[in-house]
């Protein structure tokens, strides 16, 4: 059922992590476990990233509503006042002061901080602190087939990610073969990596290599150039630092697109609309199926060219269209309910802005 596409390995790793994180302990339970899928930076995204954090932390942060808070809004909830203030005597600059501003709408807007204008001046203060809520991030590459040229691939961004210290544990996941020494371990790649055997198919894992925890306190190396090791390559590596407070921030944002964005909405990349797609529960994971096909399918496979595409025929829209839509709102309705079952739930606050 399972092959060797990363598609549907990496939601069977994604569903796994979030009941069984962290592995090989008994530890698995104590602390919330949030996991996203295809989650990341501008300039590096991972295939799983997990939010591992305080439960009593992650209610407060309900409080602030099932959306991410971006890089900005975050400046803006992290440093609102207790009391009212002219936005520019409380919050950092990082971009031009009417941009600033505009950030400060945006989060009234969404009911995450007060709002008003005073003489002229735009003041906002805090509804509730925002709460630290994600104490480890686990950053996790899934290669069910670790063949030479993948392993190569992986092991130059597994050093980039180890230098950088961005996440807390860096991890390879790769397909359990059941050899008497998994290929994983063979393979090129930093002694800090932890390294996972997966079966898809029965759920089971193994830690192969346990992983060094990362110091993401301090500065981190970016690496922007590396010599690619061939006989003739005389270039010179090029580097940059990043300092812990950008590291701190970036991790914030990290953690909220995990919070925000789950691993669930997988069908948004699919073709839902198509008559024949459906999705198919397994060990109480709903996976995507093509009944076309009559197999799993890739994310790759399914798509506006795929030859046995066929839009879902008008009348299933019909149903109780446009309130509860056809097939194919109804699958992503139920995959959004599951998104949300992990976390504590809060609606999106109403705006109360006193602006005069
Ligand atoms: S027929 Fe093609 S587009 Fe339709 S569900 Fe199957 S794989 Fe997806």
């Amino acid at each position: 059922m399972f092959d060797d596409g990363e598609f549907l390995f990496e939601l069977r790793m994604c569903a796994w992590a979030e009941r069984n994180w962290p592995p090989g302990t008994t530890r698995a339970g104590e602390q919330a476990v949030l996991v996203g899928r295809q989650v990341g930076t501008r300039r590096r995204r991972w295939d799983t990233v997990l939010a591992v954090g305080d439960r009593e932390a992650l209610k407060r942060r309900a409080d602030f509503g099932e959306r991410e808070l971006d890089s900005d809004l975050l400046r803006v909830v992290r440093n609102a006042p207790a009391e009212w203030a002219w936005y520019r005597d409380v919050l950092p600059q990082w971009a031009p002061w009417r941009y600033v501003r505009e950030h400060v709408t945006r989060a009234a807007e969404r009911g995450l901080v007060d709002r008003r204008k005073n003489s002229g001046r735009v003041e906002l203060r805090r509804r509730q602190a925002y709460p630290d809520w994600c104490d480890r991030l686990i950053a996790i590459e899934n290669k069910p087939d670790l063949d030479a040229s993948a392993a190569d691939a992986l092991a130059d961004q597994l050093h980039r990610d180890v230098a950088l210290g961005l996440a807390d544990e860096v991890w390879v996941a790769t397909k359990q073969t059941g050899e008497a020494i998994e290929p994983a371990l063979l393979t090129e790649r930093p002694p800090e990596a932890g390294v996972l055997a997966f079966a898809p198919q029965s759920m089971a894992a193994e830690v192969l290599w346990h992983p060094q925890t990362l110091p993401v306190d301090k500065p981190g190396t970016r690496i922007e150039e590396r010599p690619s090791g061939d006989a003739g390559d005389l270039s010179a590596a090029r580097f940059s630092y990043v300092d812990p407070e950008t590291k701190r921030h970036r991790r914030r944002v990290l953690a909220e697109r995990v919070y925000g964005r789950g691993f669930r909405s997988f069908v948004d990349s699919m073709r839902p609309d198509c008559r024949w797609f459906q999705l198919r529960e397994e060990d109480r994971q709903l996976l995507p199926y093509c009944a076309s096909k009559e197999r799993l399918i890739e994310a790759r496979e399914c798509t506006g060219s795929c030859p046995v595409f066929e839009p879902e025929p008008p009348t299933w829209r019909t149903k109780g269209w446009p309130i509860e839509g056809g097939p194919g709102t109804l699958q992503q309705r139920l995959l959004a309910d599951r998104r949300t079952r992990g976390r504590p739930r809060d609606g999106e606050k109403e705006s109360r802005t006193d602006e005069n």
